[in-house]
C-alpha cells in the first residue's frame, strides 16, 4: 500500500482533515481509522435533547457515499494502537498497519471519570458518544428523580433535557458558581436564575461523596445531605486522548504540544486537531486547548489545506462556543482572562443580555444569553481585530456601533 496521509479520530476534526483534503485537490491515499462503529458524527446534539432509537438521532456529518465518492478509506470501529515514527506506519487493533507520509492525530478527549464510591452502579451515566446519549435517553423516559453531577455546559444542558422529561432536576457542583472559568461572575447568576426559574435545584460548593443503592442507583450522598436518584448524570469535565501521542514519545502535556501550524512540536510529520490539541494562538497568553466544534472544524480544515500544498497558516481563528440549555441560548465569542473586566449590558428585552470582556482597555470577549445578533457581531469584530474600548460601547451595543461604523465608512 503506498503511504499517503492518515488520520487518526473519526469526528468533527478528523473529518474537517480528510474532507479538505480532497476540496484542495490532494490525490493521494487518505485513510481515516475511528474507533466507535458509527459514521463521523456531531456531539452537540446529543446532550440537548433525550433521544430514544437511531431514528432520532440523525447526527452524521455527511452519509457513507462522501466517503466512498471522494475514495477516502474511512475505518470504522477500528482503534489504532500504536504509531512507528521511524517507520512512518501506524498499527490498528486489528493488526492492520498502514504506512503514512503525513499522520494527523484526532483523537478528541474523554469524560473524566467519576471516582466516588458507588460510580459503577446501574443508572449512573455520562455523555460523550451516541451510544451514551441513547442509554441516557432511555432512562430518562422513567426517571423522577434526576441528579446532575457538574454543572458545565453539558451538566446545564442535561439538567435541561430532564427536566423537559417531567423529572425533579438536582445539579450539583463542588464549585461556588456553575460553569467555573467559561462564564464571568457577572453572567453566572443571571443564568442560573433563569434555570432556577424553570424548576431547576442548584446545590453549588456542594462534594458528591458516593453513590448508593442495591446494584442500582438510589441515593446520591453529598457534603449538603442525602438526594433521591433514580438516574445520575455526570459532565466533570474531558481529558484529551493523547497516549498514542505519549507512547510514540511526543511531547505531551494535558494535549499534544504543537506549533501555530499544529504540527507536533516533536515531529513535523505528525499533526494534532480538534480536543486532543494544545497549541499557540493570538487571542491567549500561553498555548491553549480548546473543546469546540469551531476549533476542530477549522483546524481539521487549516491542517488539510497545508498538507494539501497549500500556503501554511499559523492557526488563528477566533474561538466562539455555544450552549443550548432550553430556553438558554448561550454563546461566547473570544477567550476572557479572569483578569479581564467585565461590563454587563441588557438587550432590548429582558431575555437578552451580553457580558463584555475588556483587557487594557479593549473588547476581547463576548458572553451572550438569548442575543444571537450580538454574538454575531462579536464575532464579527474581534475576527477582524477592529478595536472596540469601553467607551465606544457606552448606551449602544456591538450591533448597533458596527452599523454604525460600516455607515460612516460608505459615507466617507
Ligand atoms: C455531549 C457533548 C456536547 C457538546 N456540545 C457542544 C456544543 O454545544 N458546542 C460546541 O462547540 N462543542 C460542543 N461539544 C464539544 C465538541 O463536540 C468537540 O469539541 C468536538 O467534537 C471535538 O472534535 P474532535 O474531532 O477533536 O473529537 P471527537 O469529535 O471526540 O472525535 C474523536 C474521535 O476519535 C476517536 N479515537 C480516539 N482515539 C482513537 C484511536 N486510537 N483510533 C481510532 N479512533 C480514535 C474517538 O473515538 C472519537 O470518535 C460537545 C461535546 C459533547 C461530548
Amino acid at each position: 500500500m503506498s503511504a499517503g496521509v492518515v488520520i487518526v479520530g473519526g469526528g468533527q476534526a478528523g473529518f474537517g482533515v480528510a474532507s479538505t483534503l480532497r476540496a484542495c485537490g490532494y490525490d493521494g491515499p487518505v485513510t481515516v481509522f475511528g474507533s466507535e462503529p458509527h459514521l463521523p458524527y456531531q456531539r452537540p446534539p446529543l446532550s440537548k435533547k433525550a433521544h430514544t432509537g437511531p431514528d432520532d438521532l440523525q447526527v452524521s456529518l455527511v452519509p457513507e457515499t462522501f466517503y466512498r465518492e471522494r475514495d477516502i478509506d474511512l475505518r470504522l470501529d477500528e482503534e489504532v494502537v500504536s504509531l512507528d515514527r521511524a517507520a512512518r506506519t501506524v498499527t490498528a487493533r486489528s493488526g492492520a498497519r498502514v504506512p503514512y507520509t503525513h499522520l494527523v492525530l484526532a483523537t478528541g478527549a474523554r469524560n473524566r471519570p467519576l471516582t466516588v464510591p458507588g460510580a459503577d452502579l446501574d443508572g449512573v451515566h455520562a455523555v460523550r458518544s451516541l451510544d451514551d446519549a441513547l442509554a441516557v435517553g432511555r432512562a430518562l423516559a422513567t426517571a423522577g428523580d434526576v441528579v446532575v453531577v457538574g454543572g458545565g455546559f453539558i451538566g446545564l444542558e442535561l439538567a435541561r433535557v430532564a427536566l423537559a422529561g417531567g423529572a425533579r432536576v438536582t445539579v450539583v457542583e463542588l464549585a461556588d458558581r456553575l460553569l467555573g472559568r467559561a462564564l464571568s461572575p457577572a453572567l453566572e447568576p443571571r443564568l442560573r436564575e433563569r434555570h432556577e426559574r424553570f424548576g431547576v435545584r442548584f446545590l453549588t460548593g456542594t462534594a458528591v461523596r458516593a453513590l448508593e443503592g442495591p446494584g442500582r442507583v438510589e441515593r446520591v450522598v453529598t457534603s449538603a445531605g442525602v438526594l433521591p436518584a433514580d438516574l445520575v448524570v455526570y459532565g466533570i469535565g474531558a481529558a484529551p486522548r493523547e497516549e498514542l501521542a505519549r507512547d510514540a514519545g511526543l511531547a505531551v502535556a494535558d494535549g499534544v504540544l504543537v506549533d501555530e501550524l499544529l504540527r507536533s512540536v516533536s515531529d513535523p510529520w505528525i499533526s494534532a486537531v480538534g480536543d486532543c490539541a494544545r497549541g499557540p494562538h493570538p487571542h491567549a497568553a500561553g498555548p491553549v486547548r480548546l473543546e469546540s466544534v469551531q476549533n476542530a472544524t477549522d483546524q481539521g480544515a487549516l491542517v488539510g489545506r497545508r498538507i494539501a500544498g497549500r500556503e501554511p497558516e499559523p492557526y488563528a481563528s477566533l474561538p466562539w462556543f455555544w450552549s443550548d440549555q432550553g430556553d438558554v441560548k448561550l454563546q461566547i465569542a473570544g477567550l476572557r482572562a479572569p483578569s479581564d473586566e467585565v461590563r454587563l449590558t441588557a438587550g432590548d428585552s429582558p431575555e437578552r443580555l451580553a457580558a463584555y470582556a475588556f483587557r487594557d482597555g479593549l473588547l476581547v470577549a463576548v458572553e451572550t444569553l438569548n442575543w444571537p445578533a450580538e454574538h454575531l457581531a462579536a464575532r464579527r469584530l474581534l475576527a477582524h481585530g477592529t478595536p472596540v474600548t469601553a467607551a465606544d460601547l457606552a448606551g449602544t451595543t456591538l450591533g448597533a456601533l458596527a452599523r454604525a461604523r460600516r455607515a460612516t465608512e460608505v459615507r466617507t
